[in-house]
């Protein structure tokens, strides 16, 4: 593994850091530090001007508008991002459909979705999970039935991320109710505006919107928005779940939680008076945070040499999934912490037209949303457990 970066790749890292530095929208950045909620528009705003520079699918091949990086500049690329903290690039279009529609989808497919996924005109959300279907996904009951040249759909998904926002859906459905659970599944795209959708929000424990229900009661939906074969959608969802575990570890964002945990334990004193920074107890919680970071970092860079070598993420994307969620999680518990009673009384925003202040200092305001907020992370992508599962059976052999 060579973990040097040659004078080419330092002088990419210059560039995109030029780049970030001179582009990033200084009201995002406003609206960052007061940690106020983001807009549609807000997320569209950054992927907007990626999108004009040619960056705004890493990863995507060059026929189909990615920028022809090297394993090592997207690397760079996303280091860069966090370093900088700026708004993320939502998953479900660039990262998950995109990528399965350039390797399964057909050439009409690829021609009306992917420039649109690309330019940030569609919004996708994943209707994936089901009431009773999440982590054996295989059991999801939403059917279609085809009728003539449409499908007709009905069921229910659940905790689809920003559906509220969504143009277009990527549905899981079953479209042969008498074969295997993992036989009878197609991947249909699905237009949001369909008659018949419904999309109800969840408010979770930090009080936001960011989960739905999206209910489908018959929604009639065009074959030719089937992606591949018909009961053959496992395969896409499968292809669709690796692509989403990767980059889950979210190193580069933890390192950036980190400097901000630091910042603010210089500012919080303890019972004695000094700065929490300086507590043997809590400095002993942060080193302990860095170590794990720093290994899970070169786990990362392990894979990504491989990665370089031709050999594509395996199971070890199950550990970057785990170690990162749980490094995550364990920076929001010290920022917490550290807030002390600050953080209680939060609050998510004040209605429009309040003069009222935040009480306390401005990043005591996010830090219990942000702590429950980041439960979800060792949830979502595959839980934590069915990780482990995945270890032990492919890596230890159990
Ligand atoms: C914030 C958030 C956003 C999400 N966004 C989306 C989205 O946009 N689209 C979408 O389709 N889904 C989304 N999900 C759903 C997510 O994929 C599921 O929550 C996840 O797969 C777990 O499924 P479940 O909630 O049904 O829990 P269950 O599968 O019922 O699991 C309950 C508990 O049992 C454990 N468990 C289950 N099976 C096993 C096993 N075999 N061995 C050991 N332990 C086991 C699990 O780890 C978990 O702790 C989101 C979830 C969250 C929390």
């Amino acid at each position: 593994m060579d973990l040097s970066f040659s004078p080419e790749e330092l002088a990419f890292r210059d560039e995109v850091r030029t780049f970030i530095a001179e582009n990033y929208p200084p009201e995002l950045r406003g609206k960052q530090d007061m940690g106020e909620e983001l807009a549609k528009e807000d997320y569209l705003k950054w992927h907007r001007i990626l999108y004009a520079k040619g960056w705004v699918a890493p990863s995507w091949p060059k026929e189909y508008g990615g920028p022809g990086w090297t394993a090592t500049q997207r690397y760079i690329f996303s280091e860069e991002l966090a370093r900088a903290d700026t708004v993320m690039i939502l998953p479900f279009g660039i990262n998950m459909v995109g990528p399965v529609i350039y390797t399964f989808g057909t050439l009409e497919q690829k021609a009306r979705f992917l420039p649109r996924i690309l330019s940030g005109e569609d919004w996708w959300c994943q209707g994936y999970s089901e009431p009773g279907a999440g982590s054996d996904l295989a059991s999801l009951r939403t059917r279609a039935e085809r009728v003539g040249d449409h499908y007709i759909v009905n069921g229910q998904k659940t905790w689809t991320t920003l559906a509220q926002h969504a143009d277009w859906g990527f549905f899981l459905v079953r479209t042969d109710p008498t074969a295997k659970p993992q036989e009878g599944i197609s991947f249909l795209l699905i237009d949001m505006k369909s008659p018949g959708i419904t999309v109800r929000p969840i408010i979770t424990l930090d009080g936001g919107h960011e989960v739905n229900e999206v209910w489908l009661e018959n929604v009639k939906v065009p074959v030719e928005n089937r992606v591949y074969e018909e009961n053959k959608g496992w395969t896409c969802a499968k292809f669709l779940l690796a692509h989403e575990r990767t980059g889950i570890a979210g190193v580069a964002r933890s390192k950036r939680g980190i400097e901000r945990l630091k910042e603010i334990a210089r500012l919080e004193v303890d019972g004695d008076g000094r700065p929490l920074i300086a507590n043997p107890f809590f400095r002993r919680k942060i080193v302990d945070l860095e170590c794990d970071l720093t290994a899970l970092e070169f786990t990362e860079l392990r894979t990504l040499a491989g990665e370089a070598a031709g050999r594509g993420p395996g199971p070890e994307s199950s550990l970057l999934k785990i170690k990162g969620t749980e490094i995550q999680q364990r920076i929001t518990e010290l920022v917490l912490e550290a807030a002390g009673h600050y953080a209680a009384p939060y609050f998510r925003a004040f209605p429009e037209g309040s003069n009222e202040y935040p009480i306390g200092p401005a990043y005591a305001h996010r830090a219990a949303p942000t702590y429950f907020n980041m439960r979800k992370t060792s949830i979502y992508g595959g839980s934590n457990e069915i990780q482990r599962n995945i270890i032990a059976k492919l890596v230890l052999g159990i």
